[in-house]
């Protein structure tokens, strides 16, 4: 798809803070007419074996090793020198001329996230070139016209795992109302479950502090009371649980409780076949509609049960194991492995790669699902990607932080923009 060439004239790059305190990269990119555009690194703490790599200084004098600078170098010395001074066309050019001076497979050399940081701003000049909104300018490279929507907000209101220092096993457990008749009513939905929420774990003598992703992080070591208490907040909040109304989801981030062969949740140590045991039982007692990283990354047999067990009933997301990569998407269909796709750039490493999972996913019948990450920043560039590919579906941590809320804020403005853009889960990722 082609749009106005842009041409940068500079490429500048900042160390700047991330939600969690690490450093990471914004990149500014100037271009002709002399209008800049910006984007901003997030960064995951549980991450996948196979995610391209951002480039951390190393250096224990500062910030404990996790500086930027050489990604900022990277950026304003061989990634300036290729950027500037040529018109661009079409992002792919840009991203594959990136990812051939990077010259390593996970972008090591550079740095994913000086790539990720040129790759998203670019986006931005794209959109303002052909004077379209971004979430119009993605699905026009997309070939256009094909049904974007407003997603359903998945608030991650109960942090565990690496995002928190509970006892929780479970990385995220989201209430998504799939039921809600626009997206304002949803995100409306979701705050008032979060205080709800807070008031109930504060009357149960819990405490209320909060993990990476804004959610609350209790003391409560079995998901089934986390479930529990989740359904009664949603009740409390005036809201009907299930279809019609809110959802649930859940991301073990199995990786994370998963140590020679044997998954430990509270004092259970478990076996592959037990966890997916546990998974069908609480799908049985709770309106869980969807699950992500049910498995560890590398245990293809208990993904394989999992899919077999669940698969036809609900959305199983496959985001570690998956790494937002075409390749990887195509074996897991292949074996037999997962629904559904997590989406994050910052996973692959450029915006056009991850359009090209996008397509590979929809091409295989796997749904997809846009996601944050727990470092993250004000950027908003996934509420867009969301919109902009009509998944149906985002996952922004809790109704509460700076960072979790610019992206349900940048929902609310596109919902108030496009009054006659449909909201709701995509057609095809309804299971139950
Ligand atoms: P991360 O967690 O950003 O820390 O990787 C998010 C997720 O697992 O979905
Ligand atoms: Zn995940």
């Amino acid at each position: 798809m082609t749009t106005p060439p842009v041409e940068i004239t500079q490429v500048e790059a900042l160390e700047i803070l991330d939600s969690r305190g690490h450093p990471t990269l914004k990149v500014s990119l100037t271009e002709a007419r002399g209008h800049q555009f910006h984007a901003a690194v997030p960064s995951g703490a549980s991450t996948g074996g196979r995610e391209a790599r951002e480039l951390r200084d190393g250096d224990p004098g500062r910030f404990g090793g996790r500086g930027v600078l050489q990604a900022a170098a990277s950026v304003r010395g061989p990634i300036k020198d290729l950027t500037c001074g040529q018109p661009w066309h079409r992002l792919e050019d840009l991203d594959s001329a990136l990812r051939a001076l990077d010259g390593s497979p996970d972008l090591s050399r550079l740095g994913a996230n000086a790539v990720l940081g040129v790759s998203t701003a670019m986006c931005r000049a794209f959109a303002q070139a052909s004077s379209l909104e971004l979430h119009d300018w993605i699905d026009q490279q997309r070939g256009g016209g094909r049904s974007q929507r407003l997603p359903v907000p998945h608030f991650n209101v109960v942090n565990g795992g690496a995002h928190a220092g509970n006892e929780l096993a479970f990385q995220e457990f989201m209430v998504a109302p799939v039921g809600a008749p626009d997206l304002p009513s949803a995100v409306r939905a979701g705050a008032e479950i979060y205080h709800g929420l807070r008031k109930r774990l504060a009357d149960a003598g819990q405490d209320t502090g909060l993990g990476d992703e804004g959610g609350f992080a209790p003391e409560i070591s079995h998901p089934a009371d986390v479930l529990e208490l989740l359904t009664r907040a949603i009740d409390d909040a005036g809201y009907s649980v299930g279809r019609d109304g809110v959802m649930l989801a859940l991301d073990p981030a199995a990786n994370g409780f998963f140590e020679a062969g044997r998954y430990q949740v509270g004092d259970d140590s478990l076996t592959f076949t037990d966890l997916v045991e546990l998974y069908a039982e609480l799908t049985d007692r709770f309106p869980i509609w969807s699950i992500e990283d049910g498995c560890a990354e590398d245990d293809h047999e208990g993904w394989k049960l999992l899919t077999g067990r669940l698969g036809e009933r609900i959305q199983l997301v496959a985001d570690d194991i998956a790494c937002t990569q075409a390749q990887i998407v195509r074996e897991l269909a292949s074996a037999g492995i997962g629904n559904a796709v997590l989406v994050k750039p910052n996973q692959v490493g450029t915006i056009s790669e991850t359009l090209e999972t996008v397509e590979a996913a929809e091409s295989l019948g796997y749904s997809l699902m846009v996601s944050h990450r727990s470092g993250d920043t004000m950027d908003d560039f996934v509420a867009d990607l969301a919109v902009g590919i009509g998944c149906g579906a985002l996952k922004s941590g809790a109704p509460a932080r700076g960072e979790r809320v610019a992206k349900y804020n940048r929902l609310l403005a596109i919902a108030a923009a496009r009054p006659d853009m449909p909201y709701g889960l995509a057609p095809t990722a309804s299971r139950t």
